[in-house]
């Protein structure tokens, strides 16, 4: 994600005050004591619990839900532009990890019903956003479930602390938000923990456009009353927040790559005189792709492309899966192949490899804030060199921004400007103190072993010195996780302040609030 650090801090007002009603009752949902049998395989002895209602994240305790895996999402819609109703059906594929007497989904719509295998479920609703689900039978560890929810509402009002991740606009939404976007339009595990696979359908007006995820498996087909469906798939796993819809009037382009792969962008027709400049921008996503893919291994998903917003929808940009969506804002000033770098860089770490904690969001936003450096650096406007000495340089030692911790900065400032400048600085760090030759070793070692999974900075530290043979406490406790300027050795320090790189105004422009508007 780029350019979105106002947008945080009004939404964690909320959730920070939730964290203080679910503490009490997340040890409810531990499961009972196992005790070994007489062929050594445990045994839950105690009644079946309710699931936990949050999966134990520091930042946001009550984000995902205990108790289930979610293995697939069908998510069938039908929305109005005009009056922004959303009706659905969605059926959640999920096994039980413990035996279940209730369990939770994190949902903000109103529900008509829930069904699991068959049977009619009761339902509550707890905290800010969680649906308590209880069965009408005992859910059994192991046992595959089929949960059927149905629903409707007006997302964008519904309001989370006076906020709604879903973006209504004159020509139809976006559904597009980071942490947290899955609350406003399907019921889910809503953490990067509980990865699924998608089929997403809505039903829209003919004439409407839906952009989502992965490919059509088929084309658009029309349905009674003058309305069309549209049909998206995705089969690699996918995190909550990253599943995506952008409804409204869309100009798409469609193309294979030389490997084969499926590319569909998409440009919203109200961009007007923005348009050839989010063109020449999501068009190059395939070199930008082979570009990484070069650096960091092979590309994760089936399909490539990129969404280019409507003038009145977003102010920042999203490495949705498969296909990023990006706000008019950084079209303002002719193309940037800059955030495209960012958020295809993102596939790899953010979408493949996912935090398995949000404190974590280094291993998102420093890596994909590096990738412009790497970017610039190809493209002939300024080594990585040049660019931190410049980033580093434009930062004085008593300015705030050396206060915040890109290994933990507060669930507050998960976007703050720290993670992506000092988060890209530690990574150059730990370039100069490895070498080259391990450094590109680690970034595709890293991609690698965590494929599809997440990942903690520990496990990184952890890969980093096993391949460079080095210990690196110091670079990262120091680069991560201490407040104040760390010392370097390079142009930065000297009295005459380094050149601008000429990428430099592009790579700000991602780091800064943009008007939504
Ligand atoms: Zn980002």
């Amino acid at each position: 994600m780029e350019g979105v650090h106002s947008v945080r801090r009004v939404l964690t007002a909320a959730t920070t005050a939730l964290t203080l009603t679910t503490a009490g009752t997340m040890l409810a949902g531990t499961p009972g004591q196992a005790a070994p049998t007489a062929w050594g395989r445990p045994v839950v002895s105690a009644a079946p619990q309710p699931g936990a209602p949050g999966l134990g994240d520091t930042y946001f305790p009550d984000y995902g839900n205990g108790g289930y895996d979610v293995e697939h999402y069908d998510v069938r819609l039908r929305y109005e532009p005009a009056t922004d109703l959303l009706t659905g059906t969605t059926t959640i594929l999920a096994t039980a990890t413990q035996d279940l007497s209730t369990f939770n989904l994190d949902f903000l719509l109103d529900v008509e019903s829930v069904r699991v295998n068959g049977w009619a479920a009761s339902t509550s609703t707890a905290g800010v956003h969680e649906l308590v689900v209880t069965p009408a039978r005992t859910v059994t560890r192991g046992q595959q479930l089929t949960i059927v929810v149905r629903y409707s509402g007006v997302p964008s009002e519904a309001l989370v602390g006076g906020y709604t991740g879903w973006t209504r606009t004159d020509d139809g939404a976006l559904a597009v938000n980071e942490p947290e976007s899955a609350w406003w339009w399907f019921p889910s595990n809503d953490h990067p923990l509980d990865k699924a696979t998608y089929d997403i359908s809505v039903s829209v007006p003919t004439g409407v456009e839906v952009i989502s995820n992965g490919v059509q498996p088929r084309p658009p087909a029309a349905e009674a009353g003058n309305r069309t469906r549209w049909i998206w798939r995705t089969t690699s796993p996918t995190a909550t927040y990253l599943a995506f819809l952008a409804i409204g009037q869309y100009d798409i382009v469609t193309d294979t790559t030389p490997g084969g792969q499926p590319v569909i962008n998409a440009y919203s027709t109200s961009l007007g005189a923005l348009g050839p400049a989010a063109r020449a921008s999501i068009e190059r996503t395939g070199e930008i792709v082979d570009w990484a893919s070069g650096i960091f291994g092979p590309y994760p998903f089936e399909a490539q492309g990129g969404v280019a917003g409507p003038v009145d929808g977003i102010g920042f940009a999203l490495e949705t899966q498969t296909r990023p969506v990006y706000g008019p804002g950084f079209w303002r000033r002719g193309a940037n192949t800059y955030v495209v770098a960012h958020e295809n860089a993102h596939q790899w770490f953010g979408d493949s490899v996912s935090v398995a904690e949000w404190r974590n969001i280094w291993l998102n936003e420093g890596f994909a804030s590096y990738a412009e450096w790497l970017w610039s650096e190809e493209q002939g406007e300024g080594t990585a060199q040049e660019v931190f000495d410049f980033a580093y340089a434009s930062y004085p030692a008593d300015d705030e921004f050396w206060q915040v911790l890109p290994g933990d900065p507060g669930a507050a400032r998960v976007f703050d400007n720290a993670v992506y400048d000092r988060g890209a600085m530690t990574l150059h760090q730990l370039r100069l103190a490895v070498g080259d030759d391990a450094f590109f070793e680690i970034l595709p070692a890293w991609a690698a072993e965590h494929r599809y999974g997440n990942g903690t900075i520990a496990q990184f530290q952890a890969l980093a010195e096993q391949i460079s043979g080095l210990d690196l406490d110091d670079l990262f406790t120091t680069w991560l996780f201490t407040p104040g300027r760390p010392d370097v050795a390079s142009a930065a320090r000297k009295a005459t302040p380094p050149t601008v790189p000429k990428s430099w105004a592009k790579i700000r422009e991602g780091h800064h609030p943009l008007p939504s508007h």
